[in-house]
């Protein structure tokens, strides 16, 4: 994209863009990105001489991964890995042109092992922390580029997967927040339900304040991520798991760009539009509701 004239000053949009504390207008106006400008790189265990964003032609990226069914009737699946850049203008954001495909994770069911797949990506994104050599067509310079993940985004299960947490039907279910899931005393099934309030609920009396959830940290994430991981038992292992909803380590955890949970939202179009809106190849939903909305007026993953 740098030695493309006309990509290289759309991608000077980053570097121009004024925040206006009052307004979010882009990525760039979120305490995320804020907080990674005053932030030194660390890879591994080394503190690099070289913070976030220092540098103008610093490339913001965002990753998103999701399960499509490739055939109509069947059930099988495959998983496309995608980046985006932030540095081109929002608009352009999203562009099919636009997104840099990394790869597709076969199928046909859900990747058991979701980090096999993503290694040969998080090597390339630590090596761009570092910085490699690159043209600039502007300055017909060489120079040293640095790319950051700061966001990944998808629906639950993709998420889940990425973050290595045990998703929705765990006990604890929220990669944003330590809720626990209860049973419902009257059904003999296991599945989990997270009410905010517990009365008439045998397992647990506790009351959660919608405005006051008991929000999971970067620190207290990795710290149970650790203990999961390096759990000295099976049954440790199981019992931690559980206690904490998550699975082991990400390695997503080793780019020091992310900070779990915050970089990893649920994205927009899974939060509100999925439903909402007619796919391409449907007739229109008959509800008077959904005819205002169409997809031509929303940002795709907006
Ligand atoms: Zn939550």
């Amino acid at each position: 994209m740098l030695v493309s004239t006309s990509y290289a000053t759309k991608m000077q949009y980053q570097s121009k863009h004024k925040a206006d504390p009052t307004k979010i207008t882009d990525i760039f106006d979120g305490t995320h990105y804020h907080s990674l400008q005053e932030m030194f790189i660390t890879i591994g265990a080394e503190e690099l001489p070289t913070w976030c964003f220092s540098d103008p032609c610093n490339i913001a990226l965002g990753l998103s991964a999701d399960g499509f069914g490739p055939f109509k009737h069947r059930t099988k699946t495959a998983w496309p890995i995608i980046l985006f850049n932030y540095n081109l203008p929002p608009k352009e954001h999203f562009l099919k042109q636009n997104i840099i495909s990394i790869g597709v994770v076969p199928g046909p069911k859900k990747p058991c092992d979701f980090n096999s797949f993503l290694w040969p990506l998080v090597q390339e994104l630590l090596w761009l922390e570092i910085g490699v050599s690159a043209f600039d067509v502007i300055t017909k310079d060489i120079f040293f580029l640095h790319a950051y993940l700061i966001i990944v985004f998808g629906d639950i299960p993709a998420i889940s997967m990425m973050m290595c947490i045990k998703g929705h039907n765990a006990i604890s279910p929220c990669c944003m927040c330590t809720i626990k899931g209860v049973h419902i005393p009257s059904l003999q099934v296991m599945t989990h339900y997270v009410p905010l309030c517990r009365n008439g609920f045998p397992d647990s009396q506790e009351q959660y304040n919608p405005c006051a959830f008991p929000l999971r940290n970067h620190t207290s994430f990795m710290e149970q991520a650790m203990e999961v991981q390096y759990a000295p038992t099976n049954v440790d292992y199981e019992g931690l798991a559980t206690k904490y909803g998550i699975k082991g380590l990400p390695l997503l955890s080793t780019l020091s760009s992310l900070s779990f949970p915050v970089s990893f939202p649920y994205n927009f179009m899974h939060l509100i539009w999925t439903n909402l809106i007619p796919n391409q190849n449907q007739p229109p939903h008959p509800s008077p509701r959904c005819h205002k909305i169409t997809s031509r007026n929303i940002p795709p993953f907006g």
